[in-house]
């Protein structure tokens, strides 16, 4: 099957800014961000989401936080404050079917979630259920 543009990313056969890497997991700014740092964290392992996860892949997991804790320090936010999200399935928003986070801030970042008006609407029927 042919790789997904992480993967490939990851094994050095597309370009991207790379600014940490580890035997865990590899870290690259995000092609299209949305604040001043955005940095995109996966793991060295194709896993295609958080669905996907297995007890063994324990060790990734935890160097993707801990991980995340010093690109934010090498970044300078790590006293402002930042944010990790990853984005699971269509609902989620997943574009990519690699497990990946995003580690945003450099400013006041708004609300966490941001729901379209027909999303809303979908919402509260489903609250007066
Ligand atoms: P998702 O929506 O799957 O959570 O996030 C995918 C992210 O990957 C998006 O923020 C998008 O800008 C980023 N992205 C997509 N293609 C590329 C690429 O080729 N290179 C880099 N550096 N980022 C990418």
């Amino acid at each position: 099957m042919e790789k997904n543009i992480f993967e490939k990313i990851r094994d050095e056969e597309e370009k991207a800014d790379i600014v940490y890497r580890d035997d865990y997991i590899t870290a690259f700014k995000d092609i299209d961000p949305n604040a001043p740092v955005h940095i995109l964290i996966i793991p060295n392992k194709t896993i295609a989401s958080l669905n996907d996860i297995q007890e063994e892949d324990s060790s990734y997991l935890s160097n993707i936080l801990l991980g995340a804790k010093k690109i934010a320090k090498q970044f300078n936010i790590d006293k402002t404050g930042y944010r990790l999200i990853t984005n699971c399935g269509s609902d989620g928003g997943q574009e990519v079917p690699y497990l990946h986070f995003h580690l945003v801030g450099g400013l006041k970042l708004g609300k966490m979630i941001s729901l379209s008006k027909t999303e809303k609407k979908r919402f509260n029927e489903y609250k007066s259920l």
